[in-house]
C-alpha cells in the first residue's frame, strides 16, 4: 500500500472534513440561537419591558425560530447540492454532456457550462424562496408580495442577470484564455471595474426596474433632514423615498452608491413607522457611516480578499488534484490534443467550495461591520438625539420582529448590527414607552 495519499485524494478527504464542520458549526450555532430565544420567550427583557409588550415579544421569538428552523433545512439542501455537484460528479457529467452538445469551441463550450449551471441552480432555489416569501413572511404578517409581483420579479432577475452576467463571464473567460499565466491579476482588474461600475449602476439603473424610487415630498421632514444635512456639511440632494410596502412590512434605510450616484433611500414603510425626530437621528446615522468612509473601507477590503482569492485560484486552477480531488476529470491539455481549457470548471469549482472555509472567517467580517454601526452611532449622537435614535431602534426592532434576545456566539458569526439592547445601552438612550 502506498503509504502518502495522493494531493487528490488529500483534497477529497480536507473538502469532505472542511464541509462536515462547516454544517456542524452552522447546526450549532443555529440551535444555540433558538435555544437563547425560547429560553426568553416567556417574558420581556426587563429593559424592554415597559415598551413591548409581550404579545409582540412572543411574535418575535416565534418569527426567529421559524426562520432558523427553515434556515437549518435550507443548510441541508445546499450541504446535499454542493456534495451533487462536485464528489458525486453532477458538474464532471454537465461538463461532459456540453462537450457533447456543444463540442470542443474553447470558448463557447465554457461559457455554455457556466450559465447552464447558474440556471440550475437558480431553479433550485425557487422552492426555498417561495416558502420564506409565502409561507413564513405570511405567516407573520410581513408579505405584502403577490403571486404575480413575485413572478414578475423572477423573470426580470433572469434578464437583468443574463444581461449583465453572460457578457462579464465571456470577458473573463477571454481574459483567462488571452493573457497567460497572469490571468487572475487581469481578471482581478476585470472584476473591480465592474464592481465599481455596479455600485454606480445599481441605485440608477437596476434598483429603479424593481422599485419606485420618489424625492422625499414631506415639506417638514425635508426642511428637518436638509438642516441636518447642512449642519454634517453634505449637500442636501439624493434624498429618496422606495415603496418598500409592495413586498414587504420589513422597514429600513440605506445609503447607497459614491459620487455623483450617492443617495439616501428611506422605505415608505419606515416613514410610516417612525416620528419625524426619529428619521432624523436614523438618517444622522446613515451619514455616520458616510462621514467615517465606511464603504470606502469595505469596497478597499472586497478589492483585497478579491486579489487574495483570485490569486490562489490561478495556482489551484493548474493543479490536476484540484479538479479530480473535487470529483471532476479535467479536459484534455492542449499537448494531449485538447481544445477546450478548464478555467469554467475551475472557477464553478472555486465558487462552490470557497464559502465552506470562508464561513470561519466570518466572524472577522461581523465584528468589522458591528464596529462601523456603533461608529455610525456615536456619529449621529452628536448630530442628532441619542433619545430620538433609541426610540426609533426600538421601534423597528418591534415592527420587524426581531429578537432581543440574540445568543452571544451566534450574534459574533452572523449579526452585521449590534443587538438592540448594546445599541441603546451605548448611545445612553432610555427605552420609553412608543
Ligand atoms: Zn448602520
Amino acid at each position: 500500500m502506498n503509504p502518502t495519499p495522493s494531493p487528490a485524494l488529500l483534497t477529497t478527504l480536507v473538502f469532505s472534513l472542511a464541509l462536515l464542520l462547516y454544517v456542524a458549526v452552522k447546526f450549532w450555532l443555529a440551535s444555540r440561537q433558538m435555544r437563547a430565544v425560547a429560553a426568553h420567550r416567556a417574558a420581556v427583557p426587563a429593559e424592554f419591558a415597559g415598551t413591548i409588550g409581550l404579545a409582540a415579544h412572543q411574535r418575535a421569538a416565534d418569527y426567529t425560530i421559524a426562520k432558523l428552523r427553515f434556515g437549518l433545512l435550507e443548510l441541508l439542501l445546499a450541504a446535499a447540492v454542493l456534495l451533487g455537484w462536485t464528489l458525486l460528479g453532477g458538474l464532471d457529467a454537465l461538463n461532459g454532456a456540453l462537450l457533447g452538445a456543444v463540442g470542443p469551441r474553447p470558448l463557447a463550450q465554457p461559457l455554455a457550462l457556466l450559465v447552464v449551471f447558474a440556471l440550475v441552480n437558480g431553479a433550485i432555489d425557487i422552492p426555498g424562496a417561495l416558502y420564506h416569501t409565502f409561507v413564513i413572511e405570511q405567516r407573520f404578517g410581513f408579505n405584502t408580495m403577490s403571486w404575480r409581483l413575485w413572478l414578475i420579479d423572477l423573470l426580470k432577475t433572469a434578464l437583468v442577470s443574463t444581461v449583465i452576467g453572460v457578457p462579464l463571464a465571456a470577458l473573463v473567460l477571454w481574459l483567462m484564455q488571452a493573457t497567460g499565466t497572469l490571468w487572475w491579476l487581469w481578471t482581478w482588474g476585470a472584476w473591480m471595474g465592474f464592481s465599481l461600475l455596479m455600485l454606480v449602476l445599481y441605485p440608477t439603473v437596476i434598483a429603479p426596474l424593481f422599485n419606485r424610487f420618489e424625492p422625499l415630498r414631506d415639506d417638514a421632514l425635508t426642511e428637518r433632514v436638509t438642516r441636518l444635512m447642512a449642519r454634517c456639511g453634505f449637500a442636501a440632494q439624493g434624498l429618496f423615498v422606495m415603496d418598500g410596502s409592495r413586498r414587504s412590512a420589513h422597514a429600513n434605510a440605506y445609503f447607497t452608491g459614491f459620487g455623483a450616484a450617492k443617495r439616501v433611500v428611506f422605505f415608505d414603510t419606515l416613514l410610516q413607522q417612525l416620528s419625524p425626530p426619529e428619521v432624523e437621528a436614523v438618517l444622522a446615522h446613515e451619514l455616520g457611516h458616510f462621514r467615517h468612509r465606511h464603504i470606502v473601507k469595505r469596497i478597499a477590503v472586497l478589492f483585497a480578499v478579491s486579489l487574495a482569492g483570485l490569486a490562489l485560484l490561478g495556482w489551484l486552477a493548474e493543479r490536476p488534484w484540484f479538479y479530480s480531488g473535487l470529483g471532476v476529470t479535467p479536459n484534455l491539455p492542449p499537448q494531449m490534443g485538447g481544445a477546450v481549457p478548464n478555467h469554467a470548471l475551475a472557477l464553478l469549482l472555486f465558487m462552490l467550495v470557497v464559502p465552506v472555509f470562508s464561513f470561519f472567517l466570518s466572524p472577522l467580517m461581523a465584528a468589522l461591520s458591528r464596529r462601523h454601526e456603533f461608529e455610525a452611532d456615536a456619529y449621529a449622537v452628536r448630530q442628532a438625539s441619542a433619545q430620538d435614535l433609541g426610540n426609533a431602534l426600538v421601534k423597528l426592532y418591534k415592527d420587524n420582529a426581531s429578537t432581543l434576545t440574540p445568543d452571544p456566539l451566534y450574534v459574533r458569526f452572523y449579526y452585521s448590527h449590534p443587538p438592540a439592547s448594546e445599541r441603546i445601552a451605548r448611545l445612553g438612550a432610555r427605552v420609553l414607552p412608543v
